[in-house]
């Protein structure tokens, strides 16, 4: 067990934003720092990969997940299931690896109730227009998806309080760097280099205020 904890960084915002690109990008440039792999019931699509992109499960297996409460989180997303293995988390933090999600916004909402420290980052598209673009592209969907999907993102857009940043995925090379800056700043706040820079005899291992010194 590290001395240093882990923490969750969520990488949520509409379907078709891509989150998942971002993340990945991400993942390759920051040292530490882990892909949850989430488990849901919806089917591969072409190319996607057992283990790689999810764990692609039954609806019956999804629900003993939840029953036996093995999930961290869990949402319907567009009438599938999709969670995010507790044990899993738990196991990276406690190595003192970060663990950055790719998930819904209520998927981010629990994440935050669970763990007071995760850093939830919200993935805007730069217009509602490209969005849509995006998305048609993706899924060669019909122009009612499209419309609903559309409507459920300005909907969603109304509840962002819960995250602490907003990031623009306009140009991919940009967003990926902030979104790793912001992770690299958080790993210097004092409550978590603290403990490390303790252990290295770097500062004494008590606090006090400037009136004391
Ligand atoms: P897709 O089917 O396009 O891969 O994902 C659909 C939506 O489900 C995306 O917004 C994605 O972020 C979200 N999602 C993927 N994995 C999880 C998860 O483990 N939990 C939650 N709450 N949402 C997820």
């Amino acid at each position: 067990m590290s001395c240093i904890k882990g923490i969750p960084i969520v990488v949520s915002g509409p379907s078709g934003v891509g989150k998942n690109t971002v993340v990945s990008q991400v993942i390759k440039i920051c040292p530490e720092l882990i892909h949850s792999i989430s488990m849901t019931t919806r089917s591969p699509r072409p190319g996607e990969k057992e283990g790689e992109n999810y764990f692609f499960v039954s609806k019956q297996h999804f629900e003993q997940a939840v029953q036996k409460h093995e999930l961290a989180e869990w949402a319907t997303v567009y009438e599938n299931y999709y969670g995010t293995l507790r044990s899993f988390l738990d196991e990276q933090f406690n190595k003192g690896l970060d663990v950055i999600l790719d998930i819904d916004i209520q998927g981010a909402a629990s994440i935050r109730s669970l763990y007071k420290n995760a850093i939830l980052i919200y993935l805007m598209p730069p217009s509602l227009e490209a969005l849509r673009e995006r998305l048609f592209s993706r899924e060669k969907g019909t122009g009612d998806d499209l419309d609903y999907r559309i409507e459920r993102v300005e909907q969603e857009m109304r509840y962002l309080d819960i995250f602490n940043y907003f990031v623009i995925n306009n140009i991919l090379e940009n967003a990926r760097d902030d979104v790793h800056s912001i992770i690299r700043a958080d790993r210097l706040r004092r409550d978590r280099i603290s403990p490390m820079l303790i252990s290295k005899g770097i500062i004494p291992g008590h606090t006090t205020t400037l009136d004391n010194v």
